[in-house]
């Protein structure tokens, strides 16, 4: 097996070993990135002395000895974490310039575990879309087809992971960008609960809802990642201070006993049939290992479409308000007097999606649409997480697909919005309700001669992530989806 297919999990275990270093699994990856990176479009940055700084430095910890627990194992992180020196830019022509001044806690956290950096990846602008193909750097492509989109808006972060350019990477979801780029892409994909990751310099989206996450091959890299990233950080107010536990340890809990609810929602018009069918599949391989699988019903849950994109909105358009060509990013040439500058700063800065979204968000905060609108879509929200509660109360996890399609033709839903914003119907439920979720690789379908990716979906209460991957890690331990990697890249 080569270097770059490895596991993180197997990449730490092989550094301590002494089985290859750091300079030389990092070389390895560069390479690769240098190669395979161009056509895929995964990575607005490429940080390559960096990257060899922190291998010599890992290499030096692992021959004494030291390290922390993931001392030499390469990653990179989404371009909407902040890195201290380091260009960030939420793939917008507004932060195209913004080189950030401190790093993001993940950024932190996962440096101080002992990666090393390879990268900043490419994303919809300011993590708006579910195709990446609202970047200012242009269109992530799908490894296992390069004519399809590899979801979004972690898609340069699902790119880099699926065709073998990075065993890891950070992604964030407010409605699904971790979970439903993993579903197009082959890998696994975690959305903590909310709270459980900090968001300091995690660039806002909508801050009800954002949270970061990771893309990986295995449930047990997300397993080491998140310990690695999670707990409490003083500078994220809605950061909770809750222990963190050995998510690794936990891996083993086995299926027997395990009560799983299906989402009767989530199979009805609009779901691929064949999408259908892998994700019954893999429901019967649980089954047949020991879990109990009853069907759950969340009435208000289709209502998490047009909730979200009041909510999301509502918040993005006072969020993205600091982008005033004043104090971060794009200033336009020779403004004539301030609100020349806001405006000609603003218009040149964003793309048209993000407008889209900063229009919407202030006509529904507007004076006479703030009750009609935003309250109520903050009432259904909270019917949205009465529906899960209550699901919890029989069950341990609920389960369905993650996407209703497999990965669509670039291009192919860039001029209808509603569309696009309807292939995150079946994710957007857990950020709603602040939810912990994952994705994981059932299967794939035949389409246009290519053989696609299904993502499988679990949802747990609040701070069950441990559940979650654990049986994500189970289900791997009975299945070799996760392990298959697309053609031209093994
Ligand atoms: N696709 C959704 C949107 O466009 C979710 C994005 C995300 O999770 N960041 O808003």
């Amino acid at each position: 097996m080569s270097l770059h297919t490895l596991t993180v999990a197997e990449l730490a275990a092989g550094l301590r070993a002494r089985q290859f270093s750091s300079l030389e699994l990092t070389l390895h990856f560069l390479g690769r990135i240098e190669r395979l990176g161009p056509e895929l479009n995964a990575f607005v940055t490429v940080t390559a002395d960096r990257a060899l700084d922190d291998a010599r430095r890992a290499d030096e910890s692992l021959a004494k000895g030291e390290g922390g627990p993931l001392a030499g194992v390469p990653i990179a992180h989404k371009d909407i974490f902040c890195t201290d020196g380091i260009l960030t830019t939420c793939s917008s022509k507004m932060l195209s310039n913004f080189v950030a001044p401190y790093d993001a806690t993940v950024v932190e956290r996962w440096r101080a575990a002992g990666t090393v950096l390879l990268g900043k990846t490419n994303m919809d602008e300011f993590a708006m879309g579910s195709s990446n193909e609202t970047s200012f750097y242009g269109p992530v492509k799908n490894p296992w087809d390069p004519r399809r989109v590899p979801g979004g808006s972690s898609g340069g972060s699902a790119a880099a992971v699926a065709a073998c350019l990075a065993p890891a990477a950070s992604g964030t979801d407010t409605g699904g960008s971790i979970r439903q780029p993993a579903a197009l892409t082959n890998l696994t994909g975690l959305k903590p609960t909310y709270g459980r990751v900090s968001r300091y310099g995690m660039i806002a989206f909508a801050s009800s809802l954002d949270q970061g996450g990771m893309l990986t091959r295995s449930a047990e890299d997300a397993a080491l990642l998140l310990k690695a990233m999670a707990g409490f950080d003083p500078r994220d107010s809605t950061s909770v201070d809750a222990p963190v536990p050995d998510y690794g340890a936990e891996l083993a809990t086995p299926l027997e006993g395990l009560r799983v609810g299906i989402i009767r929602e989530f199979f009805g018009e609009g779901l691929d049939p064949a999408v259908g069918k892998r994700v019954q599949d893999a429901i019967e391989v649980l089954r047949a290992n020991g879990a109990s699988i009853v069907e759950v019903s969340l009435p208000a849950l289709p209502l998490s479409v047009p909730t979200y994109y009041v909510v999301a909105p509502a918040e993005c358009s006072s969020n993205l308000s600091r982008f005033d060509g004043v104090r971060f990013g794009h200033r336009c040439d020779s403004p004539r007097d301030l609100p020349d500058l806001y405006k000609r700063s603003r218009g040149e800065g964003f793309g048209d999606e993000v407008k889209r979204r900063i229009m919407t968000g202030t006509y529904v905060l507007s004076a006479g649409y703030y009750d009609a609108y935003y309250l109520k879509a903050q009432k259904v929200r909270q019917l949205i997480a009465a529906d899960f509660a209550r699901a919890f109360g029989e069950v341990d996890v609920v389960i369905g697909p993650t996407a209703p399609t497999a990965a669509f033709e670039l291009g192919a839903k860039t001029s209808d919005p509603i569309t696009m914003y309807l292939n995150d119907i079946y994710t957007i439920g857990a950020n709603l309700a602040g939810l912990p979720a994952i994705s994981i690789p059932c299967g794939f379908v035949q389409e246009g001669g290519k053989a696609l990716p299904v993502g499988l979906q679990l949802v747990g209460p609040h701070f069950a992530e441990s559940r979650l991957l654990s049986v994500s890690h189970q289900y791997q331990q009975l299945t070799d989806w996760h392990r298959r990697v697309p053609d031209g890249y093994a």
